[in-house]
C-alpha cells in the first residue's frame, strides 16, 4: 500500500525524533485527530493510548480550547514579551500562581520543557552567586530520571539514557544519585549533601514518577525526604512536573500528595491541553527576591523569541478552565481504577515482571521486549497508538476517555502480550 504523496516526498527530508533512520519502520501518515482518534490517510482509525507524549489530556480538538485558540487567533497571535506583556499571559501567569502551593508565584514562559528545566538551573545557580556564595554550580539529580534533550537537560537525565558516556567531555557534570526510598539510600544522600552542598544549587527531580526514564513510581515520602534534606543542607529543591502536573498521578500537582513545596517547579506537556508549545518556570518569592538588586547583573538573562506566546497562553487558560468545569480529577480516578482492574489480567503472562497504577498511568513492564517494531506493529493491528518503550508498555490516556475506549486499550495490551509468541 502506498502513502499519500506528501509522505514519500517528504520522508526524505525530515529527520525523526529518537529513531535510527536506516531501519526505522516508516511512521504512520496522520490526516487528522478528534477526542481520543487518530485518523491516518488512508482513513483508518487509531484509539490513542498516549495523548501524544502526554500532553493531550482534554482530547483532541476540544472546542473550548479551539475557541479560544480562533479568538486569540483572531485579535493577537503573538507579541514579543519583552517590553511588552499581554493579557493571556499574564491571567495564565495568576491562574498558576493561585493553583499551585505555598509562595510559587512568579512564572517564567517558555515553549519547551527542555527550556524550562534549563532556566530552573539558571535561576538556582544564579541565585546563590546573587547571594555572593560562589561555586555552587553543581544539580544534584538522580538515577532513572528525565529532564529533556537540550545539552544542560541530558547533563541532569540518567547516565545511560543521558548518554554520559557518548558525550563525555561535552556535558557538565553533575551529582548523581539513588531516591532515598529507603534507610541505607537516605544516609548516602545526606552523606553525599554533607560533603558537597557547598558545590550544589539544587536538587532536581520528577515528582512520584520518573516517566520517560521507564514509568518509575516512588512514593509522597520520597519528596517528603528531599525536601527535609535540601533544608537540612542549605539547597534548592526543583520539582520537574513536566509529565506529572495538570492531575496525571490524580492530584492537579504531583507535589500535592507529600504537602511540599519547592523552590521551583517547571510545567509544560499538559500545560495547553495538547494544542501549542508552552512551558513554565515557576519560582518561589524568595528566589525571585535573590533577583532584585540595583545590579543589572542580578537580572535573570533569558528571554525565547517566542516567549508567552499570546495564543500558546490562551490555550493553557482554556485548558485550566476545563480543569475547572470539567470533573478531570474524577475521571483521573475513574480511570486508575478501571486500569488497576483490566490491566491486572497482564500480571500472569509470559514475560510480565510487573504490572502498576498510580493515576491515570498505567504500565505493564516486561522482562525484555524481544522484537520493538514487531511489538508496535501488533499493537497498530490491534487499532490502537499505544508506542512501548524499553521494557515497557503503558498508558497515559486522555482524562476524557470512556470507560469502553479504556478497555479496548488494556484488551489489545493483553492480546498482544498474549500471543507474543506469534509477533
Ligand atoms: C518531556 C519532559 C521534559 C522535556 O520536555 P520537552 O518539551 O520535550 O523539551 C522534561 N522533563 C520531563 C519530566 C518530561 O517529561
Amino acid at each position: 500500500m502506498r502513502g499519500p504523496q506528501w509522505l514519500e516526498r517528504g520522508m526524505h527530508h525530515v529527520w525523526l525524533p529518537y529513531a535510527q533512520m536506516q531501519t526505522a519502520p516508516s511512521p504512520l501518515p496522520v490526516v487528522a485527530t478528534q477526542g481520543r482518534t487518530i485518523t491516518l490517510a488512508d482513513g483508518s482509525e487509531l484509539l490513542d493510548g498516549i495523548a501524544s507524549w502526554w500532553t493531550a489530556c482534554h482530547g483532541y480538538n476540544h472546542p473550548h480550547i479551539r475557541q479560544a485558540v480562533q479568538a486569540q487567533l483572531a485579535c493577537m497571535p503573538h507579541v514579543m514579551f519583552g517590553g511588552l506583556v499581554n493579557e493571556p499571559a499574564l491571567t495564565l501567569a495568576t491562574r498558576l500562581a493561585a493553583l499551585l502551593p505555598g509562595d510559587l508565584e512568579r512564572v517564567f514562559f517558555t515553549d519547551s520543557g527542555s527550556v524550562a528545566v534549563e532556566v530552573a538551573m539558571k535561576m538556582a545557580i544564579q541565585y546563590w552567586l546573587n547571594r555572593g556564595e560562589r561555586g555552587r554550580t553543581r544539580l544534584l539529580a538522580f538515577r532513572g530520571g528525565y529532564h529533556g534533550d537540550t545539552m544542560a537537560t541530558m547533563a541532569v537525565c540518567d547516565p545511560d539514557e543521558g548518554m554520559h558516556s557518548l558525550y563525555a567531555g561535552a556535558l557538565p557534570e553533575h551529582f548523581m544519585a539513588e531516591l532515598p526510598v529507603d534507610a541505607a539510600s537516605t544516609q548516602a544522600l545526606d552523606n553525599l549533601l554533607a560533603q558537597s552542598a557547598g558545590q550544589i544549587a539544587a536538587i532536581i527531580v520528577e515528582p512520584l514518577v520518573q516517566g520517560a526514564g521507564g514509568m518509575l513510581f516512588h512514593s509522597p515520602d520520597v519528596l517528603l525526604t528531599l525536601r527535609q534534606l535540601a533544608d537540612r543542607h542549605g539547597v534548592l529543591l526543583i520539582l520537574d512536573e513536566i509529565f506529572t502536573g495538570f492531575g496525571r498521578t490524580g492530584t492537579l500537582f504531583a507535589c500535592e500528595q507529600a504537602g511540599i513545596v519547592p523552590d521551583i517547579i517547571t510545567l509544560s506537556k499538559a500545560l495547553t491541553g495538547g494544542t501549542m508549545a508552552l512551558a513554565a518556570t515557576v519560582a518561589r518569592r524568595h528566589v525571585f527576591e535573590a533577583f532584585l538588586s540595583d545590579n543589572p547583573l542580578h537580572a535573570l538573562m533569558h528571554g525565547p523569541t517566542f516567549m508567552a506566546n499570546a495564543m500558546a497562553c490562551a490555550c493553557a487558560n482554556a485548558s485550566l478552565d476545563l480543569f475547572a468545569c470539567e470533573p478531570r480529577l474524577t475521571q483521573v480516578a475513574q480511570i486508575e481504577a478501571q486500569m488497576r482492574s483490566e490491566l491486572e489480567a497482564c500480571r500472569h503472562l509470559p514475560g510480565v515482571v510487573d504490572v502498576r497504577v498510580m493515576g491515570a498511568i498505567g504500565v505493564v513492564e516486561l522482562a525484555r521486549i524481544a522484537d520493538m517494531n514487531a511489538l508496535k506493529a501488533a499493537l497498530v493491528a490491534q487499532g490502537v497508538w499505544v508506542r512501548p518503550f524499553r521494557t515497557i508498555i503503558y498508558l497515559t490516556p486522555a482524562f476524557t476517555i470512556t470507560p469502553a475506549e479504556l478497555s479496548r486499550l488494556t484488551a489489545a495490551i493483553h492480546t498482544v502480550l498474549a500471543h507474543q509468541g506469534q509477533v
